[in-house]
């Protein structure tokens, strides 16, 4: 049992000493698609390191049960893919909206969306330029985003089932993404694209244009939500057409279930951030913040653990324990790594990360429950973070400087991402209070000596 210890970060190798605390009936409760037989998923994170994942080695991680859960979970996705596949469930590639379209995608049975591109990461967590070399080989420039290993892995085919079906989003989105994802479909397979709209603001020479609001105060062309409303119709024809089903009512319990998983990621978030000494480390937040975007391919059993994580973080903060110093400097952290090492050195050197802006916003927001549900999704999908101007993405981490509880910002810029790397500059010149670093993140295993310096002067400066 792993009740009575206290929260830490720990290693590979503590947290095998510690995985054998844990009763054999305990590793069995907890299984996805709800399978007996091989829904298994707790296991000591260093096999997954044994399995590629060789940057486990160099991480911490959160020592809590919760914890092992969530990353046996989300490192278990390819396994849990496969085993979908095998089983006659229906593979649902979703590609480039981050967290719409999975919501129609969950309104069929036994269809399971996931993102491929998030394959972003896996260079990193394998520390490995396999499928980087590879996506070379297959025509991408070097100096373009790491989400170029998605070509690679679709070449590959071994780290995803093949899907049975691609959607993928154009117009208002990462050129980078894009012109990866148009390579996907030149080595023959078949996309369904929609395409997502700029947000752009009210302008005087469009007088006439009536204008909308989302919950969070953005405006936008009130003829967007029809035009949203039928890209997503077009979606849930070509799901109709695959699986011969198609309840509408279904959508609105998709949409319900994702707000569940919404708010409940709303509340662990605020808990985290707000409390005085900080109750779970910041890369693991991460991967529950991504987490909104499809649930890791299970989301029923996604948030069983995210419940689990919260009554966690709620002990730690009653009792006033947690995983980091009490005088750790409050961060806010703009454009998710792609590299999870920096997470960790971040909060090894002092810092602490209290606001987030990951380039998902609309994974974030509440969808309406008491509209049409296409309507509800085309205006859930206005509070995109990359629809719209710099000033809107970062305005929450603007007031959160206002109000003097983020003393410093860090900015992750992948190397070579054309989107990122333009518009760091813009977000530096907007937030003119608040120091601010700017990282360039390196290719696998290029963390350097001078990129700890760099945040270590940077904290003690804060400091
Ligand atoms: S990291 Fe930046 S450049 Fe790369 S796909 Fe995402 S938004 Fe585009």
């Amino acid at each position: 049992m792993l009740k009575n210890i206290d929260p830490q970060k720990i290693s590979l190798k503590e947290w095998s000493r510690q995985f054998r605390l844990l009763d054999d009936s305990e590793i069995r409760r907890f299984k996805y698609y709800n399978n007996d037989e091989w829904g298994i998923y707790l296991s000591p994170p260093a096999t997954f390191m044994v399995y590629g994942a060789r940057e486990l080695r160099k991480l911490k991680l959160d020592n809590s049960l919760a914890a092992l859960r969530l990353w046996g979970f989300a490192l278990n996705e390819s396994e849990r893919l496969f085993r979908a596949r095998q089983s006659g469930k229906h593979i649902i590639a979703t590609m480039g909206d981050l967290g719409t379209v999975p919501v129609i995608a969950m309104a069929f049975p036994d269809c399971i969306p996931f993102y491929p591109d998030c394959t972003w990461w896996t260079p990193f967590f394998n520390e490995s330029t396999v499928l980087l070399d590879k996506a070379s080989e297959l025509g991408t420039p070097e100096a373009s985003c790491f989400v170029r290993s998605t070509l690679a892995a679709f070449h590959k085919m071994a780290y995803f089932p093949k899907p049975d079906i691609l959607f993928a989003s154009t117009g208002a989105s990462c050129d980078d993404y894009s012109c990866i994802m148009q390579m996907v479909e030149d080595m023959g397979f078949e996309l369904n694209w929609l395409e997502i709209p700029f947000r752009r603001k009210k302008q005087d020479h469009f007088t006439d244009e009536k204008y909308a609001r989302t919950p969070q105060g953005l405006d936008y062309p009130e003829r967007f939500e029809t035009y949203l409303i039928n890209e997503y119709k077009h979606v849930w024809q070509r799901m109709q057409d695959l699986t011969n089903d198609g309840d509408p009512e279904k959508l609105g319990e998709s949409i319900k279930k994702n707000n569940r998983l919404r708010r409940l990621v709303d509340q662990i978030k605020a808990l985290t951030h707000g409390a005085k000494i900080a109750p779970f480390p910041a890369l693991e937040m991460m991967v529950i913040e991504f987490g909104n975007l499809y649930g890791y391919a299970d989301i029923d059993e996604w948030i069983d653990i995210l419940e689990m994580v919260k009554s966690k973080i709620i002990d730690r903060v009653k009792s006033g324990n947690g995983v980091l110093d009490s005088d750790a400097i409050p961060l806010a952290w703009i454009t998710p790594t792609a590299d999870p090492l920096l997470l960790n050195i971040v909060e090894d050197l002092g810092g602490r990360v209290v606001a987030t802006e990951y380039v998902i916003n609309q994974a974030l927001s509440e969808i309406e429950e008491d509209i049409d549900p296409f309507r509800a999704l085309a205006r859930s999908f206005m509070n995109a973070s990359l629809i719209g101007s710099t000033e809107e993405r970062i305005r929450h981490i603007s007031a959160g400087v206002d109000s003097g509880r983020i003393a410093g910002v860090i900015i992750t810029n992948m190397l070579g991402c054309s989107h990122c790397a333009m518009e760091t500059r813009a977000i530096e010149k907007r937030l003119k209070n608040v120091p601010i670093l700017a990282i360039d993140i390196p290719a696998p295993l290029g963390i350097t000596e001078q990129i700890r310096t760099r945040i270590a002067a940077f904290i003690e400066m804060l400091k």
